[in-house]
């Protein structure tokens, strides 16, 4: 079980946090991708039976100039890459323009997609199913996950349901 998964979703909802959980936890190297140290941030989950590499890919926004234009292309083009894309929103902020401009990006991309609903330690499990409501017919999830990378609620689980798919 190894592979590669991207982690996109608009700015603040928690993909570094998750990024650094992982590492902290496990076995992991951060490094940065010199060629596209903007927007390529790598960390690698590792144990005896599994590796995933996680791809955080902050720059998939409405670009404003040439320079955010050619991020946001960077950025789709490593979901091009990887094996699957972890969309992470967050459970305490409404869903938005910047959420549904990814989710365009990602209708138009052919990888699993997993909805991962990030902070869940900030709300009640009545705003859980409210949330799952509101999205669940965006996109064709593969899987909706709800995990808190502060408190590492769930983590190990979706850890588990990636490297089962990869
Ligand atoms: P990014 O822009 O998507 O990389 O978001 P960050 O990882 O930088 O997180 C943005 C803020 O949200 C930080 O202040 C984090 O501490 C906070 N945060 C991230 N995950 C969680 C979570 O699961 N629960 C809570 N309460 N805060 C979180
Ligand atoms: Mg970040």
């Amino acid at each position: 079980h190894s592979g590669f998964v991207a982690i996109v979703g608009r700015p603040n909802v928690g993909k570094s946090t998750f990024m650094n959980y992982v590492i902290g936890q496990k076995i992991a190297i951060m490094s940065n991708v010199p060629q596209t140290t903007r927007n390529k941030i790598q960390g690698i989950y590792t144990t005896d039976k599994e590796q995933i590499i996680f791809i955080d890919t902050p720059g998939i926004h409405k670009a404003h100039n040439k320079l955010g234009d050619f991020m946001v292309q960077s950025s789709l083009s490593t979901l091009n890459e990887v094996d699957a894309v972890m969309f992470m929103i967050s459970a305490n902020e409404e869903r938005g323009a910047g959420d549904d401009f990814i989710i365009e990006r990602l209708k138009q991309i052919k990888k699993p997609v997993y909805l991962i609903i990030n902070k869940i330690d900030l709300i009640n499990p009545n705003k859980l199913l409210e949330i799952m409501d509101n999205y669940k017919d965006a996109l064709n999830w593969k899987e909706v996950i709800p995990i808190s990378a502060t408190q590492g609620n769930n983590v190990s689980e979706l850890i588990d349901t990636l490297a089962a798919e990869l």
